[in-house]
């Protein structure tokens, strides 16, 4: 059984239809990339899976006891306050020593417990979330765009992490990437999404397809 199933689903903000007639599933193990332009519903879809948000037709059935660590796409928190990392991952509940430093060092955070979140950088603050992400041992890992506002290489490296998450804990991942690129050696498979999947497959596939190319051109730049 895949770990969760989308069946005609649609999302309207009041005229506005972000989504229509997504099909799609995840299957145990699998990593999926989503890709497509600024405001094309990427985030609302994966607000859909994980329940935050309502879907206005369709259906999403997920596997009984599905368990989803989700890193949203923005997670603002108050420089002003002192918090430590370790801190961070006892919000909202307090979390054995044992297990946080385990999803730390998963994560290739293992060194930051002690730092305080204001003070990470890009690629540290991403990796915190990500443990957080982990720490209840998730069957999917959702991640939205955890790659933003990272250089190339900080990129890429964050996704041989996510390859070697998977290995380690055996989970399924589904992220939101703006660089094809530079994430296809890290998925399974991609899916284009314009409010519609506009295609889906193999990465090299997905990249050469006109439907693809029709939205970002011929380069392998894909947003
Ligand atoms: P993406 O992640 O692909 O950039 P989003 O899913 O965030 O796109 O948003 C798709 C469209 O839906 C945008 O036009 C956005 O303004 C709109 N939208 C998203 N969430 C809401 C909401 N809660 N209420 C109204 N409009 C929304
Ligand atoms: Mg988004």
């Amino acid at each position: 059984m895949s770990l969760v199933t989308l069946a005609g689903v649609g999302v309207r903000f009041g005229a506005q239809t972000v989504l229509h007639d997504v099909d799609f599933h995840i299957e145990r193990g699998e990593i999926v990339t989503i890709v497509g332009p600024n405001g094309s519903g990427k985030s609302t879809l994966l607000r859909v899976l994980i329940g935050a948000q309502r879907p206005s037709a369709g259906r999403v059935t997920p596997a009984p006891g599905l368990r989803v660590g989700y890193v949203p796409q923005k997670l603002h928190i108050d420089p002003t306050l002192p918090l430590t990392v370790r801190r961070f991952l006892d919000l909202p509940r307090r979390i054995p020593d044992a297990v946080a430093a385990e999803a730390l060092a998963q994560a290739g955070a293992g060194e930051l417990g002690l730092r305080q979140m204001a003070d990470l950088s890009g690629g540290q603050f991403q990796r915190v979330l990500l443990a957080r992400a982990i720490l209840s041992r998730p069957d999917l890992l959702i991640l939205d765009e955890p790659t933003q506002g990272l250089d190339q290489p900080g990129s890429a490296a964050f996704y041989r992490r996510i390859a070697e998450v998977r290995a380690e804990l055996g989970c399924a991942v589904l992220m939101v990437s703006h660089e094809l690129h530079v994430v296809m050696a890290a998925s399974d498979r991609v899916i284009c999404l314009n409010g519609h999947v506009c295609c889906a497959g193999h990465p090299e596939q997905v990249a050469s397809a006109p439907e693809y190319r029709a939205l970002f051109g011929t380069g392998t730049q894909g947003a």
